[in-house]
């Protein structure tokens, strides 16, 4: 059975290739789950976007107007593995309508809609441990007609004109967990290496247990099986990666690098509220040589955003971003404004893209292209995405609609649908430009002057050169072999230096309510993930992982196999004893994991995630012999409490977590983020 869509308009009925009957029975729900012979329902779409973001949700419209303005029926099938749409969105968030006025133009005559704040002052402050001193800006932050709003409730508004006005299926409580590919070789990926395409999107498993049995819940993920995929998935996208590795995307651009955004939304003493406030800070508390800057952003109705960028390029591992955020309120600036009858409503994480124009991959692929922070098109000087990910969006909704229904004879006939005018399209939009005019401030920060260099270069860049110098910066200092060029594994998890050359850092104590410790700040995230579910911070390398899902698919491609690919549970679940190989194998990898991220990185997880989900314990009784740990160590994953951050695919020295999507409807529930 299908959860219910938020739609309530007509829909067509699914097609369903095979519909199992799903027997609660004894004998069922111990039974084993094997992903090759589960069968599965399947649904024909024109356009399956997975996402359900600014970028998703703007493609989504953009077909339907097409539709409109062409008269050729085109159906669109969004899929949000949150359980509502805007759930799982995190930002600040300042936004420049430039993209909604010309998606929406009559946006500010329609009904609820949440822009309602506008941005009346703009500041930058640098902070010392005890001064708030005033301190240029770059044009770039200028917040002239922008507006300030939670992007969470925006998707919200945005949704519900897909869904309501436009006619768009959206599918909350859906997670696409992987590519469905044509059975054999059929189309040339961007390189002219024949490859297979993308013909649509899994959705994951809903009712397996951890050990990989059939709950009574059971339901197997559906096919969404499209002439065109795309991948909204915001920062990091689990599908996205997979997608870039298969058809070495990022063969020609530098790798993404990325930051943890951690934010919190107080409603704050009536006293202290100054509607339409924006200040950016830099400094205090972070070290010059980490990159970041803390934000105030004073939204509607007596609320406030307040948040903290950390570039996960910072080398320490002893560093912990919660903590950052937690002492940044501590400073006098902060304690004022969070003082008196001030309350904390929400607390949230999310990493965003840091890399810019020259870390943009290629963005289309056979059947299918990346839209939105799934590619990275956040201007870092601005601190803004939401604009780019809108245009995008909307950019190749018109060339998904040209491929669907061309109007050349010669494209008809083609099988696979191609995306490469979006390429083009993008190239020629503003949103290039946008991203041409800053691309060199972010690594200018790379230097060994930190944080002092790229002001000095910034500022010179952003206020005379207006980013037309014949120059682009690479996100590895002049000079240096790029550490890491497998675009499966980050570049910034390779500037990570062992514990061995650092101190602690001795952070100050907790002073509730102004900070919390950590599971408190996750309690307001309302975040639940079914427990009894398979664990979807894999203990496995991407590279693995995507050969692993290859090699499977080999046998057949309908079957979902991002659910077992680096765990051997799966298979000892479905082969018994003939699997024991691998479980072995399996706790050799999180013994090396323990040796590596414990021994030589001080457990940095343990500190680095903003939730709290990676331990290294103690082993107990006779868990030591077990072959899993490591000098007594083992890796502990709380990943029911896993908040969707991305943050440890990231950051991970040893590149060895790899994050899946776990069961739709469940993570957090942000409500005004
Ligand atoms: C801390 C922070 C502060 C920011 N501040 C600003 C700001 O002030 N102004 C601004 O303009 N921009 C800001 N940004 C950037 C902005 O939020 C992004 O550029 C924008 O949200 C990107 O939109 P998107 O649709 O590409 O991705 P997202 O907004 O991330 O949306 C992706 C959606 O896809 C869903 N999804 C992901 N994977 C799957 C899957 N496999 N199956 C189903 N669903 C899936 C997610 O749940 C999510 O709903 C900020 C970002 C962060 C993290
Ligand atoms: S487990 Fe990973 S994705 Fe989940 S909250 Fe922690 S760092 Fe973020």
């Amino acid at each position: 059975m299908l959860r219910p869509p938020i739609s309530k308009l007509p829909r067509k009925p699914l097609r369903w290739r095979q519909i199992r009957q799903i027997q609660s029975s004894a004998t069922r729900l111990a039974e084993a789950y094997d992903p090759v012979t589960i069968e599965r329902a399947e649904d024909e779409v024109d356009v399956c976007i997975v996402g359900g973001g600014p970028a998703g949700l703007s493609a989504a419209i953009r077909l339907k107007q097409l539709e409109r303005e062409k008269g050729k029926e085109i159906r669109v099938v969004v899929l949000e593995k949150g359980s509502e749409i805007g759930s799982h969105i995190v930002s600040g968030a300042v936004i420049e309508p430039r993209a909604l006025n010309e998606l929406l133009p009559k946006w500010q005559s329609m009904e609820d809609h949440p822009l309602t704040r506008p941005a009346t002052s703009s500041h930058m402050r640098f902070l010392t441990q005890k001064l708030c001193l005033p301190f240029p800006h770059p044009p770039q932050m200028n917040n002239d007609g922008n507006y300030i709003l939670s992007l969470s409730q925006f998707t919200r508004w945005l949704g519900n004109i897909a869904e309501n006005e436009y006619g768009v299926e959206i599918y909350p409580g859906f997670a696409g967990s992987q590519l469905l590919l044509s059975p054999t070789p059929d189309a040339h990926d961007p390189w002219g290496n024949k490859v297979r395409s993308v013909q649509g999107v899994i959705t994951n498993e809903v009712g397996l247990a951890r050990n990989f049995t059939l709950k009574s819940s059971f339901e197997p993920g559906m096919a969404f099986r499209a002439k065109v995929t795309l991948l909204g998935e915001g920062a990091h996208g689990s599908l996205s990666k997979q997608a870039i590795s298969m058809y070495q995307l990022r063969k020609e651009a530098q790798p993404q690098t990325y930051g943890i955004g951690l934010k919190e939304v107080w409603r704050v003493d009536p006293e202290h509220y100054e509607p339409g406030k924006v200040n950016h800070f830099l400094g205090w508390p972070l070290p010059y040589d980490v990159y970041g800057g803390g934000w105030e952003y004073h939204m509607d109705e007596g609320l406030v955003s307040i948040g903290l960028v950390i570039g996960l390029d910072y080398k320490n591992p002893y560093l912990s971003p919660y903590r950052e955020f937690q002492r940044l309120k501590h400073h006098p600036y902060f304690r004022k404004l969070l003082s008196g009858k001030s309350e904390r409503l929400s607390y949230a994480a999310r990493v965003l893209n840091e890399g810019g124009l020259q870390s943009v991959p290629r963005l289309h692929f056979p059947g299918g292209a990346l839209i939105g922070c799934s590619a990275g098109f956040v201007n870092l000087a601005k601190i803004k995405g939401t604009h780019n990910a809108m245009k995008t969006g909307m950019l190749a909704a018109e060339s998904a609609f040209a491929a669907i229904h061309p109007s050349d004879t010669a494209s008809s006939e083609l099988s696979t649908a191609d995306l490469s005018s979006y390429e083009t399209a993008f190239k020629n939009s503003w949103v290039y430009e946008d991203l041409h005019e800053v691309r060199n401030m972010r690594p200018s920060f790379n230097t060994k002057l930190g944080l002092w260099g790229g002001i000095a270069y910034s500022g010179i860049d952003s206020l005379f050169l207006g980013g037309q110098t014949p120059w682009t910066f690479r996100h590895t200092p002049a000079g240096v072999k790029e550490k890491n060029q497998d675009s499966t594994s980050s570049l910034d998890a390779s500037h990570t230096e062992p514990a061995s050359w650092h101190q602690p850092i001795d952070y100050p104590p907790f002073q509730p309510p102004l900070s919390t410790d950590l599971m408190t700040s996750v309690s307001l995230t309302g975040t639940n993930h079914a427990e009894d579910q398979p664990v979807h911070l894999r203990v496995v390398k991407t590279r693995k992982y995507v050969q692993e899902l290859d090699r499977a698919r080999a046998g057949d491609e309908n079957a979902n196999l991002a659910l077992g690919a680096g765990s051997s549970a799966v298979e000892t679940c479905a082969k018994g004893e003939a699997a024991s190989g691998e479980v072995e194998e399996e706790k050799k990898v999180r013994s090396e994991h323990v040796r590596v991220n414990d021994g030589m990185y001080a457990g940095l997880l343990g500190r680095a995630c903003p939730a709290g989900v990676y331990e290294y314990v103690e082993q107990e009784g006779k868990e030591a012999e077990s072959g899993e740990g490591w000098q007594g160590k083992k890796l502990v994953i709380n990943s029911q409490n896993c908040i969707h951050c991305k943050l440890c695919d990231v950051k991970v020295p040893t590149q060895d977590i790899t994050w899946t999507v776990p069961e739709g409807g469940g993570g957090p529930k942000y409500t005004n983020t």
